[in-house]
């Protein structure tokens, strides 16, 4: 009997990263968390407890809040060290 061949339900969406890594202590366990529709994202560390709120583009994903939380981070760092 023809059995149908099982399908390999492949999920093509683009895996985005959820988990950074953290530019203070350098764990894998920064959370992004979006707020949606304010501009805004919290960005977390699950293992130093840095957290940090920032305004962001509406249009950004967690990368970019990511990234602007690094630009920023390293732009202070820049500032700070003489
Ligand atoms: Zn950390």
């Amino acid at each position: 009997m023809g059995r149908r061949r099982r399908r390999v339900v492949k999920i093509v969406k683009k895996k985005l990263p959820s988990i950074f890594t953290c530019p203070v202590c350098g764990e894998e366990s920064v959370k992004v968390i979006l707020k949606s529709g304010s501009g805004k994202a919290s960005i977390q560390c699950g293992s130093c407890m840095m957290r940090e709120e920032l305004t962001v583009p509406r249009s950004a994903t967690m990368v970019d809040a990511y990234c602007i939380f690094t630009d920023k981070l390293h732009a202070h760092a820049k500032s700070t060290e003489s």
